[in-house]
């Protein structure tokens, strides 16, 4: 692919930039706000100051990864992209079943009809209103991602049917697929079934992969198998410290994995300034931890490597 599904349209490899491949930007109230309130973040001015200072700080674009169904707000991703000048790229795909209502039609849609709704808001556009109803009415603003999370469940009938179809999506697409990965899931038995339903090694991402600092050979096992895994635990000190991670990405890049490795803040209403004054903000890689890599040696190139040319490869 030479461009990627931005809400706007198609944006060439070359111009994505510096991109955070996992944020949350936009999050209408529903369940997942009930069970965690800092995921409401429905203030369209608020999202877009945000943004511009994310973009004043050096950021070009970023994946918003709310799947629809949950909460997603495609037509305010859109305004703020426009006004803001930053390529947001959307989610179709499916969160944890917990997320929706428990009469939700994601539980009760069949394989093909999964298929079907993600391959529609890839290549015609993004359902509105599907936070309590069947997809209907269809935006024209095309989802770029497809999103989609592992829990603590593991790969039970239902997960399995969801996991399914979006694997076939992403094999009729060639569009990366995305994977929340609940802190103790079981990773590596989901990558088996990725690939086993033929999805390409280099589409994937796992996501949240530091939550939880892994022993060195986890990541190396799921690296070798050529996926991309994302950090993005960065600036949330209640799991550790942001020296630990730099660490980390060290012995990962020493053991040849640097063109693997993706940042992001899979931000929040607690960590956007906007909404919380004292949250580090949007820009805090730009401006606190790109700092903290250099200080420890890491080269401009490597920085490149992990913060632009990697997330281009996952779409490349
Ligand atoms: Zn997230």
């Amino acid at each position: 692919m030479k461009s990627i599904t931005s809400v706007t349209g198609p944006v060439l490899l070359d111009e994505l930039g510096f991109c955070q491949c996992h944020e949350h930007i936009m999050l209408r109230r529903g369940v997942s706000c009930r069970l965690n309130p800092a995921l409401r973040m429905d203030d369209t001015d608020k999202s877009m100051n945000e943004v511009m200072h994310y973009r004043s700080a050096g950021g070009h674009s970023l994946v918003d990864a709310q799947p629809g169904g949950c909460g997603r707000m495609e037509k305010e991703l859109l305004e703020i992209s426009q006004k803001t000048k930053v390529s947001i790229i959307a989610s179709t795909g499916f969160h944890k079943l917990s997320f929706y209502p428990d009469d939700h039609w994601i539980r009760n849609f069949d394989s093909e009809a999964l298929l079907d709704f993600f391959l529609h808001e890839i290549n015609r556009g993004m359902y509105m209103d599907i936070d309590h109803n069947p997809p209907k009415t269809s935006t024209c603003i095309k989802a770029g991602m497809i999103k989609t999370a592992l829990d603590l469940e593991g790969l039970t009938p239902r997960y399995k049917k969801l996991f399914t179809a979006a694997a076939n999506a992403a094999c009729k697409t060639g569009l990366p697929i995305m994977v929340h990965i609940e802190q103790g899931a079981d990773a590596e038995r989901l990558l088996s079934l990725l690939l086993d339903l033929g999805v390409s090694p280099s589409r994937i991402l796992f996501c949240h992969m530091d939550r939880e600092i892994l022993p060195d050979n986890r990541y190396t096992c799921l690296l070798r198998e050529g996926i991309h895994l994302e950090f993005d635990t960065i600036g949330r000190y209640k799991y550790h410290d942001d020296l630990t991670e730099v660490k980390c990405i060290r012995r990962l890049a020493d053991a040849g994995y640097i063109n693997r490795i993706l940042l992001s803040l899979d931000t929040t209403r607690t960590r956007m300034k906007s909404y919380t004054p004292d949250g580090i903000g949007l820009d805090y890689i730009l401006r606190v931890f790109l700092p903290l890599l250099r200080t420890n040696g890491f080269s401009d190139e490597e920085i490149a490597q992990l913060t632009i040319k990697n997330c281009r490869n996952v779409f490349a």
